[in-house]
């Protein structure tokens, strides 16, 4: 059979631990056999970021913003104990973050829904993707302890140091507290709603976006009028899509979000997102099951799984013990890439190939062929699941595929 082929490269960032091994086995079980693959590869393993001096983590950003597609494999994020472990030179930022400093994107986590995994809402029949604002508010605050009988004030100076107001926060008479000074950006707020609404008019699904703007007027008040502002460039081609865009508060947007069948963007600020994509991604089960993708203002995709390098399995896999860690969201991340490179490229055979791989991962659960990880959470009527290995798993989906 003659392999499908590509025109661009897709950019490849391989990653750490049992993710690394994972990587090497979807490509050489799932897709180098029916793809001529393209990639420019670039190995984000934290013994080669330390060699480089992370240099290949930014040349990896730079290639996604070139190319515009990515595909990325989970890494580690130093901390004291991988400095020892790996003898590193440096700290390193994490690769992530790096990179979405670059792109300056947002991420958009989506559940991978199948039938026999309920989610612990059963109303929720289909994915709900939630995007969070990754920059400011609380995470860039400054605060202070307040000794009692001082005062705290908001002051605001021009750009040449002149006092333009000063408002009183709090005057602490009796009692000591807490004071706490955080911002936002009118260019980044904006960045993000052409993210979300470019990519709900690419699922064609609709969105929500929630703040609480009836008690902080000013400060999400903005969020509410920029929102609405971008959201004019995108109103006819929401309407010819036959989706739709709601602002409400925040308060409302659970309500509705926990009431709906999901199928929806819930973009939500960073606190918000924060709190929110932990509760949407426990609701639908494993996070085996959560692809992540950056997406960038100019539109530059990186495809990835929501997970990290699965540590604890990797210790085992290093003694030489069989693991059976879920590679779906990482096989998603792969489609993902594909099937964006095929539209970006007019390739209908490379988003079909991708597809197809998409169902048969799918179907292999379905038919109970599963990982350790969803066996438990798997109920349908007539199958048992049966719980196999890392390597087990992928060919049992490379059979369904051929
Ligand atoms: P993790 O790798 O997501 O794993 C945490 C636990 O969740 C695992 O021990 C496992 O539970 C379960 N799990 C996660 N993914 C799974 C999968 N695919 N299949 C089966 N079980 C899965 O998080 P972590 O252990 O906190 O972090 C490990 C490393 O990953 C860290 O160095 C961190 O810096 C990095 N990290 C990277 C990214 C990224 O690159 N995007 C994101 C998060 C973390 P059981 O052990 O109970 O089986
Ligand atoms: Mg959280």
């Amino acid at each position: 059979m003659a392999k499908i082929g590509m025109k661009t490269p897709l950019v490849e960032t391989d990653g750490d631990e049992m993710t690394r091994i994972l990587w090497q086995d979807i490509k050489e079980l799932l897709i180098l056999p029916y793809v001529d693959l393209k990639t420019e590869y670039y190995d984000l393993g934290l013994a080669h970021r330390d060699e480089t001096g992370d240099a290949v983590t930014v040349e990896s950003a730079l290639a996604t913003k070139k190319y515009g597609v990515a595909v990325k494999c989970a890494t580690i994020t130093p901390n004291v104990q991988r400095m020892s472990e790996y003898n590193l030179r440096e700290m390193w930022k994490s690769p992530n973050g790096t990179i979405r400093r670059i792109l300056d994107g947002t991420v958009f986590r989506a559940p991978i829904v199948v039938e026999g995994i309920r989610s612990y809402i059963p109303t929720w029949k289909k994915p709900i993707v939630l995007a969070r604002h990754a920059y400011g508010d609380v995470y860039a605050a400054v605060d202070e302890a307040v000794p009692a009988g001082s005062k705290a004030y908001l002051v605001i100076e021009d750009g040449a140091g002149k006092e333009v107001s000063r408002r009183l926060v709090h005057d602490f008479q009796g009692s000591d507290g807490v004071v706490q000074g955080m911002h936002n950006r009118g260019d980044s707020i904006r960045s993000f709603a052409h993210a979300c609404f470019r990519y709900a008019l690419d699922e064609k699904i609709p969105m929500i976006f929630a703040t609480k703007d009836t008690i902080s007027k000013v400060y999400d008040g903005a969020f509410k009028r920029i929102f609405a502002e971008v959201y004019e460039e995108y109103e006819k081609a929401f309407e010819a899509a036959g989706i739709w865009y709601l602002y409400t508060l925040i308060d409302d947007a659970v309500a509705r979000v926990v009431r709906s069948e999901g199928g929806l963007l819930w973009a939500c600020k960073n606190y918000d997102g924060d709190v929110m994509s932990d509760m949407v991604a426990t609701a639908y089960g494993s996070l085996g099951m959560m692809t992540s993708v950056l997406v960038s203002p100019d539109g530059k995709y990186e495809y990835e799984a929501a997970h990290g390098t699965v540590t604890r399995h990797y210790y085992k896999y290093l003694k030489g013990e069989k693991t059976s860690t879920n590679s779906v969201a990482t096989i998603f991340a792969w489609t993902g890439a594909l099937k964006k490179r095929g539209e970006l490229d007019g390739l209908e055979d490379l988003k079909a190939f991708a597809a197809r791989l998409e169902r048969a991962t799918i179907q292999t659960i379905e038919a109970g062929e599963m990982t350790g990880d969803l066996v438990p959470l798997f109920h349908r009527e007539g199958v048992t699941p049966k719980k196999l290995d890392s390597k087990e798993f992928l060919l049992a989906v490379q059979s369904r595929l051929s």
